[in-house]
């Protein structure tokens, strides 16, 4: 993640929709990759519309920003009420008057700022997001769903997390602090996030597009394993199995052992972890050698070397606030390899490193 600044001078966030400084209202454009202030457009006779403070260019705010608090990311484009990042939602939590309501925008509202995380990082790298609605069989799209476990009045009796043609679907409980360390620990995971879910989710969604069709299942197939394996009969042993331990050292967590395929999503999101927290570390300073731009192909060895030092750095610094390590994770150089073969399927132009040659 970039490290934003308002016109003003003062530092802002991602998230943010206001500047705690000179109070301008603030606004992502998913189009320019900015966080911009912004200032009413008096010009406009309907009202509604906000001029970039900088530039002059025109934005509407986005219809679930205008009508829930959801959403900071801007409309450019006058036939849209929602914005690239809302275009993509299939299902979104009922919000009808109830006692529980206003936890459940809560917890929606965690889940869309995970989902504009994500979708910062894939747009920098490059990677095609678009909408059902663009392209029904190739489009990706979110269905944050409910189940009878926290709402008894859903039809649904279990939703699991997962990923089908496309449609990427989050329990909303994923998003209550409490619930999802309950899971993490029953699962005996060591990082359990909803960026870290909607990562590895997106790994899915990205297979066909970024292995099968750059005609790179060979390479897959040694690193990972076969992917045409029975994959709910994985899954149903993975779960019903005692969870053997991780197979150490080819696996990066014990679930990516579950199924080749899992294993690829996993690589993918801890690919994406390293990246848009490199990317974060370079921007604020703290990373030598200049500021990285996902928008150009990062040397992947280079990123590999800082990683190893900055992840370190993070659990250190962690530590000594009295939390666990923000990344619980090591490398082994089988794990590394895979990475580097994530990195070429995200940048296909990037030649093999001599290390991913020899796999
Ligand atoms: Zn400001
Ligand atoms: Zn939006
Ligand atoms: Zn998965």
């Amino acid at each position: 993640m970039r490290n934003f600044t308002c016109v003003c001078g003062q530092g802002v966030f991602f998230e943010n929709t206001l500047c705690t400084a000179c109070r301008r209202r603030l606004g992502f454009d998913p189009q320019r990759g900015e966080l911009l202030a912004l200032e009413p457009d008096h010009a406009d006779p309907a009202g509604g519309s906000w001029r970039c403070a900088d530039t002059e260019l025109t934005y509407r705010l986005c219809r679930n920003d205008l009508d829930f608090h959801v959403c900071n990311w801007l409309v450019s484009d006058s036939d849209q009420q929602y914005c690239l990042s809302c275009r993509l939602n299939h299902i979104v939590p009922g919000l009808e008057s109830s006692t529980q309501a206003p936890l459940r925008r809560e917890r929606w509202a965690r889940l869309e700022q995970a989902k504009r995380r994500l979708l910062f990082t894939l747009l920098a790298m490059g990677l095609p997001v678009m909408s059902k609605s663009e392209s029904q069989s190739e489009g990706l799209a979110f269905a944050f769903l409910e189940d009878q476990r926290s709402n008894p009045k859903v039809l649904e009796q279990h939703v699991l997390t997962g990923h089908w043609q496309g449609l990427i679907t989050v329990n909303l409980a994923e998003a209550d602090h409490v619930e999802r360390e309950k899971m993490r620990q029953g699962l005996g995971e060591s990082y359990r996030t909803l960026l870290g879910h909607l990562r590895h989710e997106s790994g899915h969604y990205f297979f066909e597009q970024c292995v099968v069709r750059q005609g790179a299942l060979e390479g897959f197939r040694e690193l990972f394993g076969d992917e045409r394996e029975d994959y709910d009969a994985a899954l149903a042993r993975h779960y019903t199995q005692p969870m053997p331990p991780k197979k150490w050292p080819e696996m990066i967590s014990a679930y990516a052992q579950a199924h080749p395929l899992e294993d690829w999503a996993e690589c993918w999101a801890h690919y994406l972890h390293m990246m848009d927290t490199l990317e974060t570390a370079s921007d604020y300073g703290l990373v030598p050698g200049g500021v990285m731009d996902l928008r150009r192909q990062p040397d992947i060895e280079w990123c590999l070397w800082q990683w190893s030092r900055v992840s370190v750095a993070m659990n250190a610094l962690n530590r000594s606030m009295g939390l666990e390590d923000a990344y619980p994770f090591v490398h082994s150089e089988m794990t590394l390899r895979k990475l580097r073969y994530v990195h070429q399927r995200i940048y296909p132009s990037s030649m093999p490193t001599q290390m991913e040659a020899s796999v």
